[in-house]
């Protein structure tokens, strides 16, 4: 199941969302700082929101280009061939 996304390495690429099979992760506006007094940002950055959903696939860890993607093995939500 995924466990973690280190969001400070994390450059918004978006694939882990795009790879997702089951829906996990959503790109969403995050706030983030400026160097401009009263300026407000945002930023697309993955958030992990239907955790009981995932599937133990790996594909967000595999493919996310800076290894960021935290996924620990378990046999809980996986498909099984029988
Ligand atoms: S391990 Fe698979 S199902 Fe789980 S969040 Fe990553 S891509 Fe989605
Ligand atoms: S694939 Fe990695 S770098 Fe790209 S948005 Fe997801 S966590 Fe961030």
């Amino acid at each position: 199941m995924i466990e973690n996304i280190e969001l400070e390495k994390c450059t918004g690429c978006g694939i882990c969302d795009v790879v997702c099979p089951a829906d996990v992760i959503h790109m969403e506006p995050q706030p983030v700082a400026t160097e401009i007094k009263g300026l407000r940002q945002t930023r697309l950055l993955p958030v992990i929101k239907f955790r009981e959903h995932c599937i133990t696939c790996f594909s967000c860890e595999i493919f996310c280009p800076e290894h960021i993607v935290d996924v620990h093995p378990s046999v809980k939500n996986r498909p099984r061939p029988w």
